[in-house]
């Protein structure tokens, strides 16, 4: 058998190696590493797959989120609200940027920003909505929407782990996450359902007002050469990352069939386990699977994180601290038990190796080795 790692990219590289090892040296020999033609090919393969009219390359997803705030012009002493169960680059570019984060709890089920927690926690000063879109299920875009409208919010989806998820929404049409708020991020680091070789990110949009703006700040707040508007960034995709992106996008939606087969086979296997809640299938987001994330009921997963350790299977607790626990992010308005959802999670989730690569005996060994240990639960 094959070792198990949670994300197996080098059999994913051997899969398509002729293709991506041509798409690489094409610009090696083209020797044009940032901004080559490839960039704005793989923007337009992007912007036709998630059927946008904008999406901007960048560094990174946290640059996407940090862009977002700055071109949506949010000065210090705005509130941006995010959910307090999430990875810390949601909560830390608005502190970054001297905005002021306000957490909420998420629903029990998806793991979601809750938008009756998001309507409870508006003030004048909120000015946006960060749902983040979390182990790749689309959140409850039309509830936050509707709440965005009333207030006049704007809402930044943060797509970093569910590119290529379907939102049904309440007009009945089918809308890819990330293209539903004002503005959308996602991230190309390596493990990414969408990933690259480095770094990479990008924002999308369908508004030509904010296009400009973020291509200005991703680029020193510069229009024309050497004459600068604003304050910006320094923030590119280069041409390497955009070659790779550009071949793997071809195999995103196959990518994600064979997540969900994965997930599937899991879920099969343990939904009757009364030790496990396996995730939910929230009826209105198809699951991309960036993470396949259980809660351990009645036991401690530590031991069982150790167990799978011993047998060669990695396992990961994805997230561990929520953020208003986070040493940086302590804050007097926060306090042990203000969320008790994310704080339950944070005790309680594990996720198992997902990846594009898995064989059927591997994921069978996984199976049953969890199965082995709940024997002695
Ligand atoms: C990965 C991730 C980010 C940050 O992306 P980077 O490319 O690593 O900067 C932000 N938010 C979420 C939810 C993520 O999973």
């Amino acid at each position: 058998m094959r070792k198990i790692s949670m994300v197996d990219l080098k059999t994913q590289y051997e899969n398509i190696k002729p293709e991506l090892d041509k798409a690489i040296s094409e610009v090696i020999n083209s020797s044009m590493f940032i901004n080559g033609p490839v960039v704005k090919e793989f923007q337009a393969a992007l912007e036709k797959y998630l059927n946008i009219k904008h999406v901007i390359p960048c560094a990174n997803g946290t640059d996407a989120l940090q862009i977002s705030m700055m071109a949506l012009e949010l000065k210090p002493g705005d509130e941006v609200i995010a959910p307090s169960f999430t990875f810390i680059a949601t909560a830390e570019v608005i502190a970054l940027l001297g905005l002021t984060p306000v957490l909420v709890d998420v629903e029990p089920d998806t793991f979601n920003i809750s938008p009756d927690a998001i309507a409870k926690a508006i003030t004048p000063r909120t000015r946006a909505i960060v749902p983040v879109h979390l182990f790749g299920q689309t959140a409850d875009m039309d509830a936050i929407m509707a709440i965005a409208n009333e207030y006049k919010l704007f809402v930044i989806e943060d797509a970093c782990q569910s590119i290529g998820s379907d939102y049904l929404n309440a007009a009945g049409e089918w809308k890819k996450s990330g293209t539903i708020g004002h503005l959308g991020c996602t991230s190309f680091f390596p493990s990414k359902n969408l990933g690259c070789f480095g770094d990479g990110g990008a924002i999308f949009t369908n508004d030509d007002a904010l296009a400009a703006k973020i291509r200005s700040v991703v680029n020193h707040g510069m229009t024309v050469r050497y004459y600068h508007d604003e304050i910006g960034v320094n923030s590119r995709l280069d041409s390497l990352q955009a070659a790779v992106l550009k071949v793997k996008l071809q195999y995103l939606d196959k990518y994600a069939q064979a997540r969900q087969h994965l997930a599937t086979t899991y879920t099969k296997a343990f939904i009757n386990e009364p030790n496990l809640i396996v995730p939910v299938q929230y009826t209105r987001s198809t699951h991309v699977f960036h993470q396949y994330t259980i809660q351990a009921v009645g036991f401690d997963r530590t031991k069982l994180i150790e167990f799978l350790a011993s047998k060669d299977i990695p396992a990961m607790i994805y997230y561990p601290v929520p953020i208003h626990l986070q040493k940086a992010y302590l804050d007097p308005r926060y306090k042990p038990g203000d969320f008790p959802v994310t704080e339950q999670l944070s005790h309680t989730v594990f996720s198992l190796p997902m990846h594009t690569e898995m064989d059927n005996e591997q994921l069978n060994y996984i199976i049953t080795s969890v199965f082995e240990f709940l024997k002695t639960v």
